[in-house]
């Protein structure tokens, strides 16, 4: 349940050609730690081009994020992708939100995140297929640094797995 599909660094390692392989139609992404940093305005290198890339070659983008509307809003303006704020990650109900949206079966989707016990944890519950980055920057709060502790050990686990876990 915390095993993701893949594991990669940043989400603009992820290509379209990936996204077929481990049989995903289209891409739900995390906003803090995964786009940007933590509440932070600034892109991630190379953002806007890998956006470009993917709209290209056909693959929808979607935003899901727990951050309230008033932070997820403007980003997804600033980056022009559609978005669900409150997304309330591990519980299922965005993902099934999302794929309604998208109107594409969860099965077929994938998450992009970086946090095992919101990003991996809810797309296994909702039966979305997720690739679990490693956060952009660290965050300072004491609750999130005891989160990273714990997933420390599991990361370590997971490094290997980059390919397709059926
Ligand atoms: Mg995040």
């Amino acid at each position: 349940m915390l095993k993701p599909n893949a594991v990669k660094k940043r989400v603009t390692e992820i290509t379209p050609q990936f996204l077929r392989d481990i049989g995903a139609d289209a891409l739900l992404l995390d906003v803090d730690n995964t786009l940007s940093t933590h509440h932070g305005t600034e892109l991630l290198e190379g953002l806007p081009q890998w956006i470009d890339g993917m709209k290209a070659a056909g693959v929808p983008l979607l935003l899901l994020s727990n951050s309230k509307e008033k932070r997820v809003k403007p980003f997804a303006k600033k980056i022009g992708l559609p978005y669900i704020s409150l997304g309330l990650k591990p519980l299922p109900n965005g993902f099934f939100k999302a794929a309604k949206r998208l109107k594409i079966k969860k099965r077929r989707l994938a998450l992009a995140g970086d946090q095992i016990f919101t990003d991996v944890l809810g797309a296994k519950l909702a039966g979305v297929k997720v690739i679990l980055l490693e956060p952009i920057q660290p965050e300072t709060k004491w609750s999130f640094k005891v989160r990273r502790l714990l997933e420390k050990g599991l990361r370590k686990k997971y490094k290997t797995c980059r390919k397709v876990l059926k």
